[in-house]
């Protein structure tokens, strides 16, 4: 093991690699389907290989679900 201590782990996720934080970043744009579409498979591609980012990516799916849900009755009474 040549795992080195000094790494600050501030949360049960590793964000460290800048292609996770890349990744987790384009998130919404992926659920929103703003992404180009060689972005989109790249992100794929890191989600089928990541645990960490899948369960991230979990979360925010689950989130954005509500809101659209939410967004969709409130829609009915006409506000902003
Ligand atoms: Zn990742």
């Amino acid at each position: 093991m040549t795992i080195t201590s000094d790494v600050r782990i501030t949360d049960v996720c590793e964000v460290d690699a800048p292609e996770c934080r890349s990744t987790r970043a384009a998130m919404h744009d992926y659920l929103n389907r703003r992404l180009p579409p060689d972005r989109e498979n790249h992100l794929e591609v890191h989600l089928d290989g990541c645990a960490a980012c899948i369960r991230a990516f979990i979360d925010i799916r689950e989130v954005s679900w509500k809101r659209r849900a939410a967004a969709g009755t409130a829609a009915q009474d006409g506000s902003s």
